[in-house]
């Protein structure tokens, strides 16, 4: 199975596009996206339309029950907790329940699906550090675990000697944000797994973040969420 892994859109409709291009001329199976779709960026409803029309796994992020009110917006930092107010003001009806029954992980195949840790997919641990990858290999089953919610893309095993890919090994690969990467790499990230294969890979993609920018302000958006777009931070 080749899967590409797409997570943390954050309503940047620029960035989902140029992936799904870029997704389309690699040739996959199928894609799978590890949820936060709306939240920070301004095109809500138009990356849950795309999402639903091109994924055929889809799991729901923190950002994504904030917008429902399944997370309170307390939980997130200021400029979030602004933006998961103007979102749950722009959802449709329609995308409002769609997100409302989104499950937190999901497996397809030797592939666990995650938004944010395998260990307690519902209380959105942060994987960030080696040792926190080392204790999520205990929290899943299958060969593979896809994670999201740090913005930082990773492929780790367990041998914690060597950096990357390695054959016949476990892993866990965090794709990293479509929509507002965090690693000072501004391009759109998403991951490529090729199970029979076996090999990984993080793809970067440019798109126009100055548009993407430009809307977060027409929104009335705060301005740090469309600067931080430039930096990758
Ligand atoms: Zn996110």
């Amino acid at each position: 199975m080749r899967l590409a892994i797409i997570s943390d859109i954050h309503g940047n409709i620029e960035a989902l596009q140029q992936v799904l291009i870029r997704i389309r001329n690699e040739g996959v199976d199928s894609i799978a996206c590890l949820g936060d779709i709306v939240g920070y960026g301004p095109f809500p409803n138009e990356c849950i339309d795309l999402v639903r029309t091109e994924c055929s796994t889809i799991i729901g992020g923190n950002h994504d029950a904030g917008a429902v009110g399944t997370v309170s917006s307390g939980e997130f930092n200021k400029e979030g907790k602004i933006a998961i107010e103007w979102t749950r003001t722009q959802l449709t009806p329609e995308n409002r329940q769609w997100l409302m029954d989104l499950f937190v992980s999901t497996s397809v195949g030797e592939v666990t699906l995650v938004h944010a840790s395998p260990e307690e997919p519902e209380k959105w641990h942060y994987v960030s550090t080696w040792q926190l990858y080392e204790r999520s290999f205990k929290h899943f089953e299958t060969r593979f675990c896809c994670i999201g919610h740090t913005h930082i893309p990773a492929i780790v095993s367990p041998d914690r000697s060597i950096r990357g890919y390695v054959k016949g090994q476990r892993h866990i690969i965090n794709c990293g944000s479509v929509g507002q990467p965090r690693d000072g790499d501004p391009r759109a990230s998403f991951a490529l797994l090729d199970t029979d294969e076996d090999s990984a890979s993080i793809i970067r993609v440019p798109y126009d973040i100055a548009k993407t920018a430009d809307a977060i302000r027409a929104a009335g958006l705060p301005e740090f969420l469309a600067k931080r777009l430039s930096f990758g931070i």
